[in-house]
C-alpha cells in the first residue's frame, strides 16, 4: 500500500505500531504528552478533560459521554482516540439491562476456570459493544481479614487457584487478540499487597515483607504479566512507608524487571493525589507527579492536577522533558494495537443484540448453579426426595428472611444498586430470579413469604458527606433491633409450612471500598430471626447470600442444611431454588475459608507453621468451614492414592493415580485437589498448599481412576534470601475433596 502523501505516518495503518509510535510521540508537545497520561472521570467537565488537559483515557461514562467525548478529540491537533474503561468486574456492571453474574468470588467457588474464561468472554461481548476498551478486572488480591469490605471482589485466598482463574479472565476478555472488535483490555488488580490489610480496614498500611510478597501474593500477578496480560493497576496500600505508586522495587524490579513486564500501569484512584493529602509523603503536586512518573507509573487515574504538577515538575527541572515518552509510548501501543485510530470503537448500534443476550443470560444461570457451596446437609436436601408426604401433595415451604426477595442485593457490589455509578439505581428487576421468585416457580413447592426481619438503616457521617478529595463517604450503617412483629409473621408462616428456607446474609452498605466491617455476624434482626425458626422445630434451610463468609449464630447448628450462594448474579434465586428441589447436583467448593467467629481472623488455611498450640484458650481455631470444602447429594470415596515414581528429580513430573468414587445415588462433579507439604523446610513455611486440581464427572455408582500430573517445579519455596526455589528432601502428595487434613491421602516422594 502506498503512503498518501496527506496522511501522517502514525495514520497509516500498514505501518508497525512501535513506528507509528515514535512517529506519532515525536510531534506530541509537552502537554499532549501529559495529558495523555491522564484518564479522567468522564462525569466532569468532558471539555476541560479533552481540550484543556489532553487526557488520553476517561472512565465512567455513557454512550452520549462517549461521543461526545469523540467530537472533542476529533477537534484536537492529533486527534488522538481516547481509551475508554470500566469497572466491569462481574458483568457490564453498571449498563442497565446487562448480565449481571455472580461476583467474583461467587463464580471462583466453581473452580472452573474455561466456564470464568467464557464468562469474560461474554462480558468483553457486552462491553465492547458500548464503546468501552478496557475493563479493571480481574482482581488478583488474596483474601486474608474477612472484615475487609473487598473479599467479594477477590477468587479468595489461595495463590494457586486465583492464579488459575484470573488467568482464565484474563484470556476471556483479551480474546483471540485485541484487533478483535469484541476483545477488551484485561488489567490485573490490586498491585500487590492491597488486601493485607490491619484489621481488615481498606487501603490501610499493607505490613508485608517482600520475602511474603514473593512467596503469595505475586505469583499469579506473575502468572498473567507473563501471559500478556496488557494492564495492571495499582492499590493504595503503603509498604514499609512506600506508597504503591512510588514502590520502586515492585514496579521497576520485579514487574519490569525480573518479569519483563512492557504492558501498561495504571494508578487506582487518584493514588498521585493521595501522596499529597492523605499519605502526606509529597509537599506538592509537583513533588508528587514527578515521583509517580519517575517510577514509572503510565496513567494517573483521575488525578486532574496531574498535569499541572508534571509541567511544574518539568519547569522546576524535577523532570526531564522526555521524561513522558516511555509512558506515552505505552498507552498510545494499546491505542494502535486496538486500532482506535482507523475505528475508535463507539458505542454499537445494534447492542440491544449483545447486551443481556439470550446467550449470555444461559451462561450466567450455568455459572450461578455452579457457585452454589453446600456447605452442610443432614439428608433433607434435595427436597425433591422430602420424605412423609404423599407424591402428590406440594411442599410447603415457609421463604423468610431479609434476602429472600431483595433483587439488587443479590447482585452485590459493582453492580447496578451498588453506587458506585449515579446513572442508574439497580438492573431491571424483571432479569433478576430471587430466591423467592425461584422457590415459586418449582413445581410441587407451595410457598409462603415473611420477611422476617430488617438489617440495618443508614446516618450520614458526623465527618461530613465527602472525603477531602471530594469523593462520597459512606454512610454510617446502624443495626437495627429484631422486630417482633415480623418475626412473629415469619413463625406463622413456618408454622404452617414443611420446610422453612430462611435467606439472610449482608446488603451492599456492607461491602465495598471504605465498607469494611468490624463484625463478620449476620447484621440486625437476622440471628434472631433464625432463632426463631428454629425454635419451630421445622427443618430449616439456611441460604446465605452474603458478599463473603460470615459468621452463623449458634442456633445455626440445627439447621437442615446450609448453602453459602455469595452475590449470586441475576439468575441466583432460580440456581439456588433448582439446589434446594434437586434440579441440579451442588457443586461448589470454597474458594476461600469461613470463620466460627471475627476473632479468629485469619482464617486461610495455608498459614505459616509454627505457633503455641492450636488454639486460643475460649475457642477452637478451626474454621467454620474449610477452604476446599463443599458437599454433594452423593457421598464419594477416594481410595488407592499411589505415586508411578516416589523419587523424582527436580525437571521431573510428579505422576499419581487415585480411585475416586461415587458410591451413592446421584452423579456429582467432584473437584480432586491436590495439596503438596514440604516436610523440612529451610525457612518457615505453610504446612500444605494447593498446587492442582482435576474435575471430574462421576455417575452414581461409578469410580474412575484419575490421574495427577504435577511437575516437581511447583513444589517451590521461597528462601531467606527471596529466591523461589525447590529444596530437596522429602514431600508429601495430598489428595481429596478439601484442604481439611483428616480427609486427605497421603503418598511420600522425594525430590533428589
Ligand atoms: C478501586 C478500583 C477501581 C477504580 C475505578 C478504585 O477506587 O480501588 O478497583 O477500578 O476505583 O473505579
Amino acid at each position: 500500500m502506498t503512503i498518501q502523501t496527506d496522511i501522517l505516518p502514525y495514520r497509516d495503518a500498514s505501518l508497525t505500531t512501535a513506528e507509528r509510535v515514535a512517529d506519532l510521540l515525536a510531534r506530541m508537545t509537552l502537554e499532549e504528552k501529559v495529558g495523555q497520561m491522564l484518564q479522567l472521570d468522564a462525569r466532569e467537565d468532558l471539555a476541560d478533560a479533552v481540550h484543556a488537559r489532553h487526557a488520553g483515557s476517561i472512565l465512567h461514562t455513557s454512550p452520549e459521554r462517549i461521543l461526545r467525548a469523540r467530537e472533542l478529540t476529533e477537534q484536537t491537533r492529533l486527534r488522538i482516540p481516547l481509551l475508554v474503561a470500566e469497572d466491569c468486574i462481574h458483568g457490564h456492571s453498571f449498563w442497565p439491562g446487562a448480565t449481571i453474574y455472580p461476583t467474583q468470588l461467587g463464580m471462583a467457588a466453581s473452580w472452573d476456570a474455561s466456564l470464568l474464561e467464557r464468562v469474560a468472554r461474554a462480558t468483553a461481548e457486552e462491553v465492547a459493544a458500548t464503546g468501552i476498551h478496557w475493563t479493571f478486572s480481574p482482581v488478583l488480591c488474596i483474601a486474608r481479614d474477612l472484615r475487609w469490605g473487598r473479599v467479594d471482589e477477590t477468587f479468595g485466598e489461595d495463590p494457586f487457584l486465583i492464579g488459575e482463574l484470573a488467568s482464565a479472565m484474563v484470556r476471556g476478555y483479551q480474546g483471540a487478540g485485541l484487533d478483535d472488535r469484541t476483545a477488551i483490555l484485561a488489567t490485573a488488580k490490586h498491585f500487590a499487597g492491597y488486601s493485607e490489610t490491619q484489621g481488615g480496614r481498606d487501603a490501610s498500611e499493607a505490613d508485608i515483607s517482600q520475602r511474603k510478597l514473593r512467596s503469595w501474593f505475586l505469583p499469579p500477578f506473575e502468572r498473567v504479566a507473563r501471559e500478556g496480560c496488557r494492564t495492571f493497576m495499582l492499590g493504595y496500600q503503603t509498604t514499609d512507608g512506600v506508597p504503591i505508586t512510588v514502590n520502586d522495587w515492585l514496579l521497576n524490579d520485579v514487574l519490569r524487571g525480573e518479569w519483563g513486564y512492557t504492558g501498561t500501569l495504571v494508578t487506582d484512584w487518584d493514588n498521585v493525589g493521595r501522596m499529597v493529602w492523605e499519605q502526606r509523603v509529597q509537599p506538592d503536586y509537583a513533588h508528587a507527579a514527578a515521583a509517580a512518573v519517575k517510577a514509572g507509573n503510565d496513567m494517573a487515574m483521575t488525578t486532574p492536577h496531574f498535569f499541572e504538577g508534571a509541567l511544574e515538575a518539568v519547569q522546576k527541572g524535577m523532570l526531564e522533558e522526555d521524561a513522558f515518552d516511555a509512558a506515552v509510548a505505552r498507552i498510545l501501543t494499546l491505542k494502535f494495537d486496538l486500532g482506535l485510530f482507523e475505528d475508535p470503537r463507539l458505542p454499537s448500534d445494534d447492542l440491544d443484540a449483545v447486551v443481556g443476550s439470550g446467550a449470555h443470560s444461559d451462561l450466567n444461570l450455568e455459572v450461578a448453579r455452579r457457585s452454589l457451596v453446600l456447605l452442610e446437609n443432614d439428608g433433607l436436601l434435595p427436597l425433591g426426595a422430602f420424605g412423609g408426604l404423599a407424591a402428590a401433595d406440594p411442599i410447603r415451604i415457609a421463604v423468610v428472611g431479609p434476602l429472600a426477595d431483595d433483587a439488587q442485593n443479590q447482585l452485590g457490589d459493582w453492580a447496578g444498586g451498588s453506587g458506585q455509578a449515579g446513572w442508574l439505581d439497580g438492573q431491571p428487576r424483571e432479569m433478576i430470579t430471587t430466591v423467592l421468585d425461584g422457590l415459586r416457580e418449582v413445581d410441587g413447592f407451595a410457598v409462603r413469604y415473611a420477611q422476617g426481619a430488617d438489617i440495618l438503616t443508614l446516618e450520614d457521617d458526623p465527618l461530613g458527606a465527602t472525603f477531602p478529595d471530594g469523593q462520597p463517604r459512606p454512610p454510617v450503617v446502624v443495626p437495627v433491633a429484631p422486630d417482633q412483629h415480623l418475626i412473629a409473621e415469619a413463625v406463622r408462616a413456618a408454622d404452617a409450612a414443611d420446610v422453612i428456607v430462611a435467606v439472610v446474609g449482608d446488603r451492599i452498605e456492607l461491602v465495598g471500598e471504605g465498607r469494611s466491617t468490624a463484625t463478620l455476624e449476620l447484621v440486625g434482626g437476622q440471628n434472631a430471626l433464625l432463632d426463631a425458626m428454629i425454635a419451630t422445630g421445622k427443618p430449616v434451610v439456611i441460604v446465605l447470600l452474603a458478599s463473603k463468609p460470615l459468621v452463623l449464630p449458634p442456633s445455626a447448628a440445627q439447621a437442615a442444611a446450609v448453602v453459602w450462594a455469595a452475590n449470586p448474579g441475576m439468575h441466583g434465586g432460580r440456581a439456588v431454588a433448582e439446589l434446594i428441589s434437586g434440579a441440579i447436583e451442588p457443586s461448589g467448593r470454597l474458594p476461600i475459608s469461613f470463620a466460627r467467629h471475627v476473632g479468629q481472623q485469619p482464617t486461610y488455611y495455608n498459614q505459616i507453621r509454627g505457633q503455641h498450640g492450636h488454639r486460643y484458650a475460649d475457642l477452637t481455631q478451626a474454621p467454620a468451614w474449610a477452604f476446599g470444602e463443599g458437599l454433594s447429594y452423593t457421598t464419594v470415596e477416594y481410595s488407592a492414592l499411589g505415586l508411578v515414581s516416589s523419587s523424582v528429580g527436580a525437571d521431573d513430573t510428579i505422576v499419581a493415580d487415585v480411585t475416586v468414587a461415587n458410591t451413592g445415588t446421584r452423579p456429582v462433579l467432584e473437584t480432586v485437589q491436590v495439596y503438596v507439604r514440604d516436610e523440612v523446610t529451610s525457612v518457615s513455611w505453610t504446612d500444605k498448599e494447593l498446587k492442582t486440581y482435576r474435575q471430574v464427572e462421576l455417575a452414581a455408582g461409578e469410580s474412575q481412576r484419575v490421574r495427577i500430573e504435577l511437575p516437581v517445579a511447583a513444589c517451590s519455596i521461597v528462601d531467606a534470601r527471596g529466591h523461589r526455589v525447590v529444596e530437596p528432601g522429602d514431600f508429601e502428595l495430598l489428595v481429596g475433596p478439601s484442604s481439611r487434613e483428616d480427609v486427605l491421602l497421603r503418598a511420600g516422594f522425594t525430590v533428589r
